[in-house]
């Protein structure tokens, strides 16, 4: 899990350096692959349901679940990018919402509370807590800047397939679901809007929007809980 994640992160950091005005996220999709390709790591979402690509790429109002595209990036969008692979039998699978050039303030507020929520909910993946106690420190991070949590679409866990038992919610009362137990591993990954929560799914049957059209962010970790805490194994 240690190698998938290294890896998935590695791959990420490549991809982040390449944001810029005029870049296509297909671009980005073809160097994921091919780095894939290279390390002898399948990507893990190409086929996934029949998922046609290597990358999900989600500007500004996409949710998650896009596909990338031959549209260059303009200044000022976000662009969300979750890449995942397996490698050696095990999944990595990890999530950023990156600045295209320079992004208006309102919206560095919206990608700084994400990541932040991000690692709040990261914060209590720790051996005897709860499920919820992630859900909810997600949760009370972007409600207090007022923005709100996607419902649609839980992390979860993973390890030798991408979506294991449990989901996880980015909502919800702390002290409720299963008990978390060192040596688990699991896929948090809050989901933010600026406007309303709801999203819905484009005619191509994964692009989620958000209803109103604002801005959304999406960040993940693939995360295991160790006697010492929280180990994120998709960190750069
Ligand atoms: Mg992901
Ligand atoms: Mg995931």
């Amino acid at each position: 899990m240690r190698k998938s994640g290294q890896m998935v992160a590695e791959i990420l950091g490549m991809l982040k350096r390449r944001v810029e005005p005029g870049v296509t996220t297909l671009e980005l999709d073809r160097i994921a692959e091919g780095q894939c390709r290279k390390w002898k790591a399948r990507p893990a979402f190409k086929g996934y349901g029949g998922f046609p690509f290597t990358i999900c790429a989600s500007p500004n109002d996409r949710v998650v679940h896009g596909f990338p595209n031959s549209d260059p990036l303009v200044e000022g969008d976000i662009l969300s990018i979750d890449f995942g692979l397996i490698y050696d039998g095990f999944f990595g699978d990890s999530a950023v919402t990156l600045p295209v050039g320079e992004i208006a303030e309102s919206t560095r507020l919206l990608l700084d509370i994400t990541r932040q929520s991000l690692e709040d909910g990261i914060a209590k993946a720790c051996d005897n807590a709860r499920l919820s106690d992630i859900s909810n420190a997600v949760q009370q991070r972007v409600e207090k800047a007022g923005f709100s949590v996607v419902r649609e679409f839980v992390g979860h866990g993973i390890g030798t397939a991408l979506h294991e038992e449990p989901q996880i919610p980015n909502y919800g009362a702390p002290g409720r679901g299963p008990m978390l137990k060192t040596g688990m591993t699991l896929a948090i990954e809050p989901m933010v809007n600026v406007g309303s929560p709801s999203v819905r799914v484009l005619e191509d049957g994964w692009t989620a929007v958000t209803l109103d059209g604002k801005l959304s962010a999406h960040f993940e970790h693939t995360v295991a809980i160790t006697e010492q805490g929280p180990e994120i194994l998709t960190r750069p």
